[in-house]
Formats: C-alpha cells, sequence, structure tokens
C-alpha cells in the first residue's frame, strides 16, 4: 500500500493500531460508555451475519458488500479510515470494541498488540494447528512473524525456527527462544532440515505474504509458500496469514500481476 501497488485512495488514513479512549457513542451503543479505554481489532465486524456468528469476523458479509470482509484502513477492505489519527469512528461500537481494565493506560503498549499484530501471528499458529512438543517453522520475522514465533513457544513448541535475512530481526527472535534461519548464510530447507533430521517441521506459518523476496532482493510471491512445503513434513499442517493479493498490476512477474503463483502443488 505504502508503494502504491494496491487500490488504496490517496489521503486514506491508515493503521491497525486501534487503541484509545471513549469520547461519544450513539444511541444504539449500550455496552461500552464514554471513558471506557478500548482496544479494536482490525477487522470490522457486523456481529449478526452468517460469518460472524460463524465467529469469522474477518470475513463479516455486511460490512464491505461485495467482499467478505471489513478493515480500518486498508485497501480493498472497505471505507474505513485507520487508526494512525486522533480520534476514529468505530461502527457497531458494542461489537466491535474490547474494552480494557483498569490498567489500560499502564500497559498502552501491551494492549495494543491485541489490536493486529499479536493476534494476526497467534493466528498463523492456530491455523496451523502447533501444539505441545510440535517442531515449528515460522517464514518471516517481521512483527507478525515474531509473534507467532512466540506464539508457538507460549503454546509449548519443543523447536521453533524462524526464517528471514534480516539481523536485527531474526536477533529477536533468538531473544526468546526461537532459533535463526538467515537464508542469506545458506538456503533455508537446507538449514531447516538439518535442524529436524531431515523430516520435516511438524507445523509451519507463512507470514510474509506476496512480497517475499530472495537473498538479492527480487520478489518472487511463491518463495515462502513452496518452501512450507518442503520443509514441513508429509502430514504436518501450515497457517498462512501473509497478505496474497487478488492482482498486483505492478509486478514484475508476469503470474504475480494477476494474483496467481508457481505453486508446487505435486509436492503438497
Ligand atoms: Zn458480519
Amino acid at each position: 500500500m505504502y508503494e502504491g501497488r494496491t487500490g488504496m485512495e490517496s489521503g486514506k488514513i491508515m493503521g491497525h493500531e486501534n487503541m484509545g479512549k471513549v469520547i461519544e457513542i450513539r444511541n444504539a451503543v449500550t455496552q461500552i460508555k464514554v471513558g471506557d479505554m478500548v482496544c479494536l481489532p482490525f477487522n470490522i465486524g457486523c456481529g449478526h451475519c452468517q460469518n460472524c456468528e460463524s465467529d469469522f469476523t474477518g470475513y463479516c458479509l455486511k460490512m464491505n458488500p461485495g467482499f467478505a470482509g471489513a478493515a480500518y484502513g486498508f485497501a480493498g477492505m472497505g471505507p474505513y479510515s485507520g487508526g494512525q489519527a486522533e480520534y476514529l469512528r468505530v461502527p457497531f461500537g458494542d461489537f466491535n470494541c474490547l474494552k480494557l481494565p483498569e490498567d489500560a493506560s499502564e500497559k498502552e503498549n501491551d494492549y495494543v498488540m491485541l489490536s493486529d499484530i499479536f493476534l494476526t501471528g497467534y493466528h498463523a499458529t492456530e491455523l496451523a494447528g502447533v501444539k505441545p512438543r510440535d517442531s515449528v517453522v515460522v517464514y518471516g520475522a517481521g512483527p507478525v512473524g515474531l509473534m507467532a514465533a512466540h506464539s508457538a513457544i507460549i503454546k509449548g513448541a519443543s523447536k521453533v525456527m524462524v526464517v528471514d535475512n534480516h539481523k536485527d530481526r531474526l536477533k529477536l527472535a533468538e531473544e526468546f527462544g526461537a532459533i535463526a534461519i538467515d537464508f542469506s548464510k545458506a538456503p533455508a530447507i537446507d538449514q531447516i532440515l538439518e535442524l529436524i533430521d531431515g523430516k520435516g517441521a511438524d507445523r509451519g506459518c507463512e507470514c510474509v505474504g506476496y512480497q517475499c523476496c530472495d537473498k538479492h532482493g527480487v520478489e518472487h510471491s511463491n518463495i515462502t509458500m513452496n518452501e512450507l512445503v518442503m520443509t514441513v513434513k508429509a502430514a504436518g499442517s501450515i497457517g498462512v496469514v501473509g497478505v496474497f493479493v487478488p492482482k498486483d498490476p505492478k509486478s514484475k512477474d508476469k503470474l504475480q500481476k494477476v494474483g496467481h503463483m508457481d505453486f508446487d502443488v505435486g509436492n503438497f
């Protein structure tokens, strides 16, 4: 979006870090009060469509007609402004606000993680079905990948490997107990398979998306997905939270231009 590769309109307010004090409510809001400190998940749900009632609030059928899913300040996710702003309008306030406890102001930096990053990383481990004693490989050591790795450790994973080439990010992963896989030094697949006796990890999480790059910094949208297949064992499971877009006209890859990728389905 920052690079002009999406349909994001100029001037739109971005941001999924939605947290603050309620300063005004309208008549239909009964549970949230003025003065409450709240955090807002970045997805916007109506709370009463078929998907919201099935707990798939990230795929609400009502808030962004014609598309399953709405979000604050995001391309293609409806007309809603994002949270990097002084004020933010919250639709269906009772449903979308998470009321925070007394220590909300004191622990802002912790609670704001509930708006997107921590939950998105955690969700990757839920989709992958991470369980105690599992070995887990996480592609991407950005904020979401680090939170996925942290979540896997919280869930009792025996070995968590994080793949990236940014040394500062990999250092953070190591600080909370993950194993850094720096693909600028050697192919990630070789490093991972050596660590888990050549069989592949039990679970894998994709936390990069379509802008994943090779060691030369060249984008290939299929790298992480194909490497997941090669480094997660047969009958293992994977969770994908990286963003893959329906079209990317400015990509140099002709498949990626139309939202396709060269996925190694034969090995999947
Ligand atoms: Zn809904």
